[in-house]
């Protein structure tokens, strides 16, 4: 069985698994959820995130430890489980899942406004 069913699944997923990562690391995902999102192909969409995820994974010890594949497949397991539940029990404005997912969005939304000064430069 694959274990990402779509991109929109794993995007959905890979929103709330990156909660603790570092502010780089959120940059380096969402800039890979730019250009994905640019792509027209599920699985080259997942390949492209998937391969930022995995340098970001560095960082966390306990995935060098035991194995990115085998860290990954752990993770989203637990995640989809956790946002499976989410879905049907949201308590609203003070469930704490969906205010850690905003946390993250808004982290990851911050590269696009980042990268545009930049772009801006290129082009003058
Ligand atoms: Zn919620």
């Amino acid at each position: 069985m694959k274990l990402f069913r779509n991109y929109e699944e794993y995007l959905d997923t890979v929103i709330t698994m990156v909660r603790d990562f570092s502010d780089e690391s959120l940059y380096k995902i969402g800039l890979a959820i730019n250009v994905s999102s640019s792509l027209l192909d599920d699985r080259e969409k997942i390949h492209r995130l998937n391969t930022t995820l995995h340098q970001c994974l560095w960082q966390i010890d306990e995935a060098v430890e035991i194995g990115f594949h085998r860290y990954i497949e752990q993770e989203y397991k637990k995640t989809r489980e956790t946002l499976d539940y989410h879905k049907v029990n949201c308590k609203g404005e003070c469930c704490l899942i969906c205010k850690d997912r905003n946390k993250t969005i808004n982290k990851l939304r911050n590269t696009n406004e980042r990268e545009e000064p930049r772009i801006y430069a290129q082009q003058a």
